[in-house]
């Protein structure tokens, strides 16, 4: 009697070992990738020099093969972003790190945040001064802090204590940030209407950010988000980019997200895990949500930006509402693409 009722599931598995189809088919190689952007405005072609095109084209390029090379490597998702946002915060054409945008009292004030979407753990930092990696600092927050974000001096302290490469307020410093400060400051303070090209110049200075999402081999997602902020902020201003959901979001479950744009409208509609949500509650693909996220939600409270994320599988997005977003992605195969403008 026993037996009879053993044999049956016993049966199915000898059929299952014996399935030799199963044997020979080839092993589906782990899908990995990497998505970032460098900021998202009113980038259009008439107001940019080939020189500085292919400046841009080529700093992201850079960066995200330096990302893609830990994860062809079987590195993580984790380091992968870590070291590619290093390379745009290193470099002076991106507002994070070095060449970061001013403050309306001609300092700088970094935020950065990171989330790892195997494990849930986030670290932030917001309004830093002196922390040479700011993307650094989020990490070393998630990992060594039984905090997700600190502020201010105690976030710069903290750095420091760990280790991180802490700089002189100037290392950040660039003529062309103190130049737009300038212009911006001018003006805010004019009485008559500006011009279109002054007053696109005054809305671009929100923009530039960087950011990065990334899947490895392991499956495991993650995001980080780098920035100045906005030029001529006020009252130690925090936009999206430190808030974990706004700016940053890498859930497993669904994907990793990093946006950029008017960070006060992204706050709101809790931009990047908004489009996680959608993906994990509602089966909607990352390009579903997100263009919902950015086209009915941002747009329609007024504002402007976009994202770039990457999926469980390697799908990606990069979306905007915005005339362009400076952005690449790199997939398994070492296929690169780098766009600037919308209609690329
Ligand atoms: N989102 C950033 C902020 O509001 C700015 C940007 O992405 O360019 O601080």
């Amino acid at each position: 009697m026993r037996f009879k009722y053993l044999s049956i599931p016993f049966f199915i598995l000898i059929l299952i070992g014996c399935d030799s189809s199963s044997e020979n088919k080839p092993t589906q190689p782990e899908p990995f990738g990497i998505v970032i952007h460098g900021g998202a405005g009113t980038i259009l072609r008439e107001n940019m020099t080939a020189e500085n095109e292919a400046a841009y084209r080529s700093v992201l390029a850079e960066a995200i093969k330096v990302g893609h090379k830990i994860l062809e490597n079987g590195g993580s998702s984790q380091e992968a972003v870590e070291k590619t946002i290093h390379v745009m915060e290193d470099s002076p054409l991106f507002n994070a790190g070095k060449g970061a945008v001013l403050t309306a009292d001609e300092t700088i004030e970094l935020d950065a945040s990171f989330m790892n979407g195997e494990t849930l753990d986030a670290g932030a930092i917001s309004g830093v001064r002196t922390i040479k990696h700011p993307i650094s600092a989020a990490i070393k927050v998630m990992e060594n802090s039984p905090h997700v974000m600190l502020s201010g001096k105690g976030a710069d302290q903290f750095a420091a204590e760990q280790g991180l490469e802490i700089v002189a307020p100037e290392y950040f410093y660039t003529d062309r940030r103190i130049n737009a400060l300038k212009r911006v400051k001018e003006a805010e303070n004019k009485e008559q209407e500006t011009t279109l090209l002054e007053q696109q110049f005054v809305k671009n200075q929100r923009y530039g950010t960087v950011g990065c999402a990334a899947l490895d081999k392991n499956g495991n997602l993650a995001a980080g988000t780098s920035t100045g902020g906005m030029t001529n902020k006020k009252w130690n201003r925090i936009g999206d980019a430190p808030i974990i959901g706004a700016g940053t979001y890498a859930n497993n479950a669904s994907c990793a997200i990093s946006a950029t744009g008017w960070g006060e409208f992204f706050i709101r509609s809790v931009v990047a895990y908004d489009i996680s949500a959608l993906m994990e509650y509602k089966g909607l693909t990352i390009q579903e949500a997100a263009k919902i996220v950015i086209h009915e939600k941002v747009a329609k409270l007024g504002g402007d930006g976009g994202v770039v994320g990457i999926d469980n599988q390697g799908n990606i997005a990069m979306e905007m509402n915005s005339p362009g977003m400076y952005r690449a992605h790199m997939d398994s195969k070492g296929n690169l693409s780098v766009k600037i403008y919308q209609d690329e």
